[in-house]
């Protein structure tokens, strides 16, 4: 029997890609692999990898969220690939689940010697309540929740709608905007599935169909009103221990003796399907088989012996994967620009790794061919917002300012770009 067709499988109207949903970009057809917490066996890896040679353009990107996409899908292809995917167990268990996978949590969750708490667990009870509560399959596919169990390698810039850190005596919530320092309450341990299952249905039932996002949602709404009945104590303060991001390239001890994790990042995102297949055997040879993504739209290898650490670093950098945190491909982001998406005023990825060429030590930057983004939810220290083929307004971050900060420059060539961040690499 033929599968059936991608866009038949989810009636609800959306223009973000997933697994069961191809949208077309300008490079062809775009699927997007939403990996339960990011992580990915060998095996899928391989999968993934054939798929997309087979019936995509063979190029693969990592998202900031931990997910995976296939570019360049061909109309022929499609259903093929996406039997292919499910074959591999990458789907959901319901079709119209697809789109609300989106649980969240660092890639060294469970490894991280600074956590307070293995978050794993109950990622995967809250990954079941969205997917097995039909009702909350109406959530917008950007909706997100994030599981903070204190680790070092953490994202804590990113806006997720509702968030969940690890405490004593159960789990601190927040949603979009609460800061990490004040959060709303506190969630007693063996309370939490209840908890954020009547939040995410107090959510539906006060939302408008224009508030598909927390933050929409509160800016009409008093935060006590959505709270209103729901089992939450007092937050006691509770300082959240520094994120060190670095981590996430290169290899660092885990909690579990004798053990590290290996870290590392394709420039700008992006990696042929055959960098994946031999990242897969190198998990299997080193690690535990398995690949844990990353929101830095990098991965990990779990698991690895310390004595081995170094042939693994030494293999990925062969696989001209950037394991050096300090290296200008570590340093920049750029979404898919104007190869890829209508949208994309300049070529972000070409010219950022002409950019990479002159970058100035320590300096961050990120490229972004729209308003829109996509690369990066946060701020960036510096943001290049595309204006017209190799020209960009330079925007540097600054707190005070939404989007990507302060205007400071416009309509820089690169060559201009690349002297003025020179010039002024830490001017906020
Ligand atoms: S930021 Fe704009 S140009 Fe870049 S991928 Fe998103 S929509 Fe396209």
């Amino acid at each position: 029997m033929n599968p059936p067709s991608p866009s038949a499988l989810v009636p609800r109207p959306s223009a973000c890609p997933g697994l069961l949903r191809i949208v077309p970009a300008r490079d062809g057809g775009l699927c997007r692999v939403k990996l339960p917490g990011g992580r990915l066996t060998a095996v899928q890896a391989r999968a993934i990898a054939a798929a997309s040679q087979r019936w995509a353009s063979g190029v693969l990107e990592l998202t900031n969220r931990a997910n995976l996409q296939l570019r360049g899908v061909r109309p022929d292809g499609a259903n093929a690939l996406v039997a292919e995917l499910q074959a591999a167990g990458l789907g959901p268990a319901d079709p119209a689940a697809d789109d609300v996978r989106n649980v969240l949590l660092s890639p060294a969750a469970g490894r991280d010697p600074q956590q307070r708490r293995d978050v794993r667990p109950l990622a995967a009870e809250l990954l079941a309540l969205l997917e097995g509560d039909r009702r909350l399959h109406g959530l917008s596919p950007k909706f997100a929740l994030h599981l903070d169990g204190g680790e070092a390698l953490a994202r804590l810039d990113h806006a997720h709608d509702v968030w969940l850190s690890a405490h004593a005596e159960g789990y601190l919530l927040g949603l979009a905007g609460t800061p990490l320092d004040a959060p709303l309450g506190l969630i007693p341990t063996g309370r939490e599935r209840a908890t954020v299952a009547a939040l995410l249905h107090r959510f539906i039932d006060l939302a408008s169909a224009e508030q598909s996002r927390m933050r929409q949602l509160l800016a009409q709404l008093p935060v006590a009103e959505l709270l209103a009945g729901l089992d939450l104590l007092p937050a006691p303060a509770t300082p959240r221990s520094p994120a060190a991001t670095a981590r996430r390239l290169g290899s660092h001890p885990q909690r579990q003796a004798g053990l590290c994790w290996v870290g590392a990042q394709p420039a700008l995102g992006r990696l042929p399907a055959m960098t994946l297949a031999a990242v897969a055997e190198l998990a299997e040879h080193h690690g535990n088989g398995e690949l844990h993504l990353t929101p830095w739209q990098g991965l990990l290898l779990p698991d690895v012996p310390v004595g081995t650490a170094p042939d693994l670093l030494a293999a990925l950098g062969a696989l001209d994967l950037v394991t050096d945190p300090a290296a200008p491909l570590a340093r920049l982001i750029a979404c898919t620009g104007s190869q890829g998406c209508a949208k994309g005023q300049a070529d972000t990825k070409g010219d950022a790794l002409r950019l990479a060429e002159r970058l100035p030590a320590g300096v961050e930057v990120h490229l972004s061919g729209c308003p829109r983004s996509c690369a990066l939810a946060g701020q960036a220290p510096h943001t290049l917002l595309a204006v017209a083929p190799g020209r960009y307004d330079l925007f540097v971050r600054d707190a005070t300012q939404p989007g990507p900060g302060r205007r400071r420059a416009t309509q820089l060539s690169l060559d201009e770009a690349a002297a003025w961040l020179a010039r002024s690499p830490s001017d906020a």
